[in-house]
């Protein structure tokens, strides 16, 4: 049975769910189609609406999506019908990128909690605080580096030049710093992450996504 053939159009049904004293879900019981009230539902969410094409941020398959902006503020992000990757549909992580982009919980400053404390410390500026985790990696790096070995390397392999000559070489890791990634980090930013921490020899890197 579709809405049409109940007797309601669109409007009355809609007004009769707002103030009738039942639900979406209920009505799905007795098998009504209500896709034609969901899109107006949408329509009417998004109204007077800007609408940008965009590519979910979260993983390489890239989904394309709608992003809705009213007033200079982003009201909603859905996949893109018109996209042949995803066709309209989201995973839960793209389909959650609205709460990446407006969030009261976001954090926007330093919490920094000291060895052994219980508390922490939101007083650090962001400066201070990369400031200190350059200084750490550093010092890190550097206490690794023994007299025969002063770059900190821990291991060698053996290689073969071109001419024939066989030569060790010192590979260049460390095997103390480890980097952990979570969900809510984007293909941007994976990228950059992974870059700097190959280019400082950390072999640990590990992220939540596993798209
Ligand atoms: S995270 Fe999900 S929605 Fe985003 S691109 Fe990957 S598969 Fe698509």
């Amino acid at each position: 049975m579709t809405l049409t053939q109940s007797g309601l159009n669109r409007r009355g049904f809609l007004k009769a769910a707002a103030g009738g004293g039942f639900t979406l879900g209920g009505l799905l019981g007795f098998g009504l189609d209500l896709r034609a009230a969901q899109e107006e539902v949408r329509r009417s969410r998004i109204a007077g609406a800007r609408e940008y094409t965009s590519v979910c941020p979260y993983c390489a398959v890239g989904c394309g999506q709608l992003v809705h902006v009213r007033g200079g503020n982003i009201i909603n992000i859905e996949g893109n019908p018109d996209s042949p990757i995803n066709q309209g549909t989201l995973c839960p992580k793209g389909a959650a990128t609205f709460q990446l982009a407006v969030n009261d919980n976001r954090i926007k400053r330093v919490w920094y909690r000291a060895p052994g404390a219980t508390d922490w410390d939101k007083t650090m500026t962001l400066d201070e605080a990369m400031r200190r985790v350059a200084q750490r990696v550093k010092e890190t790096r550097d206490a690794e580096a023994t007299p025969t070995r002063p770059a900190g390397f821990q291991e060698t392999w053996w290689t073969t030049t071109p001419d024939g000559v066989k030569v060790l070489k010192e590979v260049n890791h460390t095997l103390r710093i480890a980097s952990l990634g979570g969900a809510t980090m984007d293909n941007e930013w994976n990228y950059l992450q992974c870059k700097l921490m190959r280019a400082l020899g950390v072999v640990f890197i590990e992220n939540q996504a596993r798209i």
